[in-house]
């Protein structure tokens, strides 16, 4: 925050410009592909709107949700690049969706049917991406029940009721170099997929199946759109393959806090619920008003690190609901630090602090779950 932004507990720093060199730099990994810019979740935490505008202004061309309602979030900001949803339920209303010209997945002959439909009553064509699963048994239709949503799909548009745009699929393992073979088969069967598709007449303009992972490690994936999310936040993908720093990615989100209370404390004091952390000597302690209620992972007790005055402290005892505590010793550097000092959950990691991935080792859980549980009560504040 600058100088006149209001005094605050907690709040999360977006850096808008690391969002648009992420989506630039993404967009030169993609080769001849176009950039869809994952914004599902509240853009992972980093606020649907301006992480949209901000990776289009990068040189994405498509966004990408998982919600209708999402996409209908994005086209009420004014947001007229093509949005592709991919949630859908039986019964559901597609029909705004499809009147604000909103990609819709098809996984099931029905989606092909609700879209179909809601084409007819809105008097538009609904633009529909058939979804294949090549092997991570989640959205996707079977190989054995491919042919029947190809042909639904093929009848839907030859009444002129939907537009195939895209035939699709989703890596399950992309980030693990050891499933590399894996990662391949997903590319044969989607080949395959198309083969059959062709075959019914069904040729769609848009081939897609790369995820950040799939872009940065798997040209073979990248076909003529990848549709990328937390890459675009500047949070690595596959940490095994590198660090966000390694590939050139910077992290867009910094947790921070001002500390509450600052105070001293003798040997031997259990701190915290359930008293996880005893005090060894005479020691300051230092409240951070970030708690689980926030999205702090309250599996990072004990571990989670906090940057105070360029030094790092480890969360003492157990993260509760609205704050943590600091165990910060009794030297020159713990005697100087005050109520209202602001501290650093994470950031970039260029000044010594932790990343979301840090956090993310100390919880045992992924960078993408750190960032986007980030509560609705920590005010996001953008540069
Ligand atoms: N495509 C689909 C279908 C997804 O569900 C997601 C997010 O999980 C993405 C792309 C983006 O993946 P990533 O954040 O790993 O780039």
């Amino acid at each position: 925050g600058g100088p006149t932004a209001p005094v605050v507990p907690a709040w999360a720093d977006v850096d808008l410009d690391a969002v648009a060199a992420n989506a630039a730099l993404l967009r030169e990994r993609a080769g001849g592909a176009a950039l869809m810019a994952v914004v599902k979740a509240e853009g992972y935490g980093h606020g649907a709107v301006p992480a949209a505008l901000a990776a289009l202004e990068g040189g994405a061309t498509w966004l990408g949700v998982a919600h209708l309602d999402e996409a209908l979030a994005l086209r009420a900001a004014g947001i007229t690049a093509p949005v592709l949803a991919w949630v859908l339920v039986p019964g559901q209303d597609t029909t705004a969706a499809v009147a604000a010209g909103v990609d819709v997945s098809a996984s099931a002959p029905w989606a092909v049917d609700a879209l179909a439909g809601a084409a007819r009553r809105t008097g538009r064509t609904a633009r529909v991406h058939l979804k294949v699963d090549t092997g991570l048994s989640r959205g996707g239709a079977t190989a054995h029940d491919w042919p029947d949503l190809v042909r639904a799909a093929a009848a839907a548009q030859a009444e002129g009721a939907v537009e195939v745009v895209g035939v699709w699929s989703h890596l399950a393992s992309a980030d693990d170099p050891a499933a590399d073979a894996l990662t391949h088969r997903q590319a044969d069967r989607l080949e395959e997929a198309l083969a059959v598709a062709a075959g019914l007449g069904v040729r769609p303009p848009l081939r897609h199946l790369a995820n950040s992972a799939g872009v940065l490690a798997h040209p073979r994936t990248r076909l003529d759109l990848v549709r990328a999310g937390i890459a675009v936040y500047g949070v690595t993908p596959s940490p095994v393959r590198g660090s966000a720093a390694d590939l050139g990615l910077v992290p867009a989100m910094a947790l921070r806090a001002r500390l509450s209370l600052v105070k001293e404390v003798g040997p031997g004091e259990g701190v915290s619920y359930g008293h996880q952390h005893v005090t060894a000597a005479r020691t300051r302690l230092a409240l951070v008003p970030l708690g689980y209620g926030d999205g702090v992972p309250r599996h990072a007790s004990g571990t989670g690190p906090v940057l105070v005055g360029g030094r790092r402290h480890p969360v003492a005892g157990r993260v509760c609901m609205d704050q943590v505590v600091l165990d910060l010793g009794d030297d020159a550097a713990a005697r100087a630090v005050r109520a209202g000092d602001v501290v650093e959950l994470f950031g970039t990691g260029a000044d010594g602090g932790p990343t979301a991935q840090d956090w993310a080792d100390a919880a045992g859980t992924i960078g993408y779950e750190v960032v986007t549980r980030l509560g609705a009560r920590v005010p996001r504040r953008y540069s």
